[in-house]
């Protein structure tokens, strides 16, 4: 019995190759070793949104007590056990689901390790020690990532967690140190700020979010601040002290040294390739110097019918692009014509205010040598962000001076993970900064402010003073 493709890994982009090749009636094979959705579904992209959610609405009830005349007569306050239950139960329903699609699709799959033994053969050890070789044309390895680790900060699970510590809410210590300021230790730092631990973040770079729009970044960092969030950039941790319950972290911070001192440290510092024990040394499949599996735009390995898909075959490690490379693997393995070489990956920060972000920043853009013009529009001057209560951030858009064509969209503010869909669509098809300006918005949306600042690349939008 031989299958047309064995995917290793179920994540969001192994379940989703799974589902397209079941769609063109290919006979697949998913192995999963742990759970069905992979990280994402169970330890990253779901279970903190929920979470998020949660903290977001326990300070929005506060803050209209106070501001809006809300009357609720109990302190507002939440029982950390079903809030526990109510994210797992987000994360049960998500993977049951993918289990039911699979089976709509009649793909199969198996709980198990996979190794591959050759280009035509996975062998898969289930949790017993039981083993089973399956034959394959193709293989599409999906295999993930997992946290990097700092020499002297290895996780303990008690005082030095990684993410998927942090996302299980063991308990909410009095002060958490936060090493790494990018997407997941700004959501976390939200999340617990928000459940009532103070808060402090510890940054390598000289900004928050490496790589993405500095203007946007900084923004971000002064309103967690006055959120009262603690951050540090330029911010080197040296050693760490385990010391009667508490830990004592040595930092160096703009190069001065200082001690930080809390109960508990969450390591974010980045995430790498999970390819352990897949074998890939012995079959020869090449990988680079940070050990991403390489891969071309149909995502074939060297080997041709062996694929990589998702963050084990680089960056952005982002769900949505490992979903987009298991469809266009799953494609070329059912013999349609299709490669992955999008213009835009759009990416979200959740923290509240959510930052999106897509296409180049301005420093991206200025050292590929654009001519920029940039339009911009503060949510200040949004009449729904205004009626929500919700008037931070803004919009910036930067586009090609020569040909007025799009090329980046940031928006820092109420709900900019929503309005990711236009945005993404305006940097893919390289639209016309003048013809979004065109394009009516309804009124009173927080996406009108994404239309006035397409105005603003050009002086005219209505509700601000063009600068
Ligand atoms: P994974 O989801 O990592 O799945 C890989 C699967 O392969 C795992 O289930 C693993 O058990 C299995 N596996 C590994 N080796 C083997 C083997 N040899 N045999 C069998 N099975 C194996 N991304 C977003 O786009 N949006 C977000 O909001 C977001 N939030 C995040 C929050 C956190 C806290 C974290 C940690 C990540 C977040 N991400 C987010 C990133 C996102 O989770 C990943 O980009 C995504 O899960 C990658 O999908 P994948 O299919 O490549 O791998």
């Amino acid at each position: 019995m031989k299958y047309d493709a064995i995917v290793i890994g179920a994540g969001p982009g192994g379940y989703v190759a799974g589902i397209r090749l079941g769609q063109f009636k290919r006979k697949v094979l998913v192995v999963e070793k742990k759970y069905i959705g992979g990280v994402c579904l169970n330890v990253g992209c779901i279970p903190t949104k929920a979470l998020i959610h949660s903290a977001h609405l326990l300070s929005k009830i506060k803050n209209a007590k106070r501001t809006m005349g809300l009357k609720i007569n109990d302190d507002i306050s939440y029982d950390i056990e079903t809030l526990r239950k109510w994210k797992d139960k987000a994360v049960n329903k998500l993977t049951k689901g993918v289990e039911f699609l699979w089976k709509s699709n009649g793909v199969e799959w198996i709980k198990g390790f996979a190794k591959i033994l050759n280009e035509n053969s996975v062998e898969v050890i289930k949790e017993d020690g039981e083993s089973k070789i399956f034959e394959t044309e193709n293989i599409i390895i999906a295999t993930g990532s997992y946290p990097a680790i700092i020499p002297g900060f290895e996780p303990d699970g008690k005082y030095i967690w990684t993410s998927d510590d942090a996302v299980s809410l063991p308990f909410i210590p009095s002060k958490l140190i936060i090493l790494g300021a990018g997407a997941i230790g700004l959501e976390f730092a939200y999340i617990y700020k928000n459940l009532g631990s103070d808060v402090e973040v510890y940054e390598l770079m000289p900004q928050i979010l490496p790589g993405i729009d500095k203007e946007m970044a900084d923004e971000l960092e002064k309103i967690l601040k006055k959120e009262g969030i603690k951050i540090y950039t330029n911010a080197k941790a040296k050693e760490l002290i385990k010391e009667n319950g508490k830990i004592k972290m040595k930092v160096e911070v703009q190069n001065k040294e200082q001690i930080a001192e809390g109960n508990v440290l969450l390591l974010a510092v980045g995430r790498k390739p999970y390819t352990a024990g897949l074998n890939l040394e012995n079959i020869n499949v090449e990988i680079d110097n940070r050990g991403f599996i390489k891969v071309d735009k149909k995502r074939r390995t060297n080997i041709k019918n062996i694929f990589a898909i998702g963050d084990v075959a680089g960056m952005p490690l982002l769900a949505h692009k490992a979903s987009r490379e298991g469809i266009v693997a799953a494609e070329v393995i059912s013999g349609v014509e299709n490669e992955y070489s999008p213009l835009a990956v759009p990416a979200v920060v959740y923290t509240i205010p959510e930052l999106l972000t897509v296409g180049f920043s301005e420093e991206e853009a200025i050292q590929r040598n654009l001519k920029i013009k940039i339009g911009k529009f503060p949510f200040s001057a949004n009449g729904k962000a205004v009626a929500s209560d919700e008037i931070y951030g803004f919009v910036k858009i930067i586009v090609n001076e020569e040909n007025d064509e799009i090329v980046g969209i940031h928006i820092l503010g109420p709900e900019a993970s929503s309005m990711a869909g236009e945005a993404s669509l305006a940097v893919e098809k390289r639209i016309k900064a003048e013809d979004l300006g065109k394009c009516i918005h309804p009124h009173p949306t927080l996406s009108e402010a994404i239309m006035e600042a397409a105005e603003n690349v050009h002086k005219r939008a209505i509700h601000i003073v063009n600068k």
